[in-house]
């Protein structure tokens, strides 16, 4: 059977009843398009877990601050629908702005929490309510029952699943881990971006947090082992905004030593920016 192709949200709720209808359970990927392996692990998630599965694409213009990169954003619209279809996706959603963001709106999801750690929307301040508004409408527009998010985007994935937990969407959140290149660098639709010389630095990253994980695993002390990152990662050439231990569920800075931890790290070669996190 051949992927649906849905732009408007009509299209969409004409499949979305049917599905219901006939008593499927649905699950929703949310992108910004530009596909790589980490979104089609996400939809292979989502296949294993419900009936049907769509995708959406849509790259939120109120996510992106003046000074980002929105019109250089990668678009691949032929390309991305091949890679879902080819993925056994049932339906891929693609909103045009009016869709979303119809004349008049002036309605906001703002986001606490996770969302106010000092990480990602200290560097990006509008950033998460954006995030947070496009994905409530995403997951009212699907009503799907499961949601799929990328850990790759670790404070982002703890933002979305308290929104719906505290406005009661009806929808379950569900995490996936991160696909990496063979050399470990996290897939990014960004890392086009970096050139050959920026592409090789760029694996510092993972090496540099893993380093940091191991020594708090074997007793160092999570602030010595992030800052000593830190610096090797600038040593390096990167313009570094953080690297940090965080409680891995709430995001705080730890206070007790048998939290669970997660190292999140942020920083910039030349023009790109680049995000990683694992696990302690
Ligand atoms: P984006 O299109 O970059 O907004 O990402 C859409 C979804 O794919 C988000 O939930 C991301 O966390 C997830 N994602 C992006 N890169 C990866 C990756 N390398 N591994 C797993 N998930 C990813």
């Amino acid at each position: 059977m051949s992927m649906i192709v849905a732009r408007s949200l009509s299209d969409l709720r004409d499949v979305v009843n049917l599905w219901r209808s006939e008593g499927l359970g649905t699950a929703v990927v949310p992108t910004m398009g530009a596909l790589h392996e980490g979104h089609l692990t996400l939809v292979a998630a989502a296949k294993a877990k419900a009936d049907r599965v769509m995708a959406t694409i849509f790259v939120n213009p109120k996510q992106f601050a003046a000074h980002e990169d929105l019109s250089r954003y990668p678009r691949d619209e032929e390309g991305d629908l091949a890679k879902l279809e080819q993925a056994g996706c049932d339906l891929a959603y693609l909103p045009n702005a009016d869709e979303i963001y119809p004349e008049g709106f002036v309605t906001t999801v703002s986001v606490a929490g996770p969302a106010k750690a000092g990480l990602e929307d200290k560097f990006r301040p509008h950033f998460f309510d954006g995030v947070a508004t496009v994905v409530a409408k995403l997951f009212i527009h699907t009503a799907a029952d499961y949601a799929f998010f990328g850990e790759k985007d670790y404070q982002q994935l703890l933002v979305v699943t308290r929104m719906a937990r505290d406005l009661d969407l009806g929808i379950e959140v569900i995490g996936i881990p991160t696909i990496r290149e063979e050399d470990g660098l996290a897939k990014s639709s960004r890392n086009r971006y970096l050139s050959k010389h920026e592409r090789h630095q760029a694996t510092a990253i993972i090496r540099t947090l893993e380093q940091a994980a191991e020594k708090i695993r074997i007793g160092g002390d999570p602030q010595v082992a992030t800052k000593a990152a830190a610096r090797s990662l600038m040593t390096l050439g990167f313009e570094v905004d953080y690297v940090t231990a965080r409680n891995a569920e709430t995001l705080a800075v730890p206070v007790s030593s048998d939290e669970p931890l997660r190292l999140l790290a942020a920083a910039r070669l030349g023009k790109t920016r680049l995000i990683d996190n694992i696990a302690v």
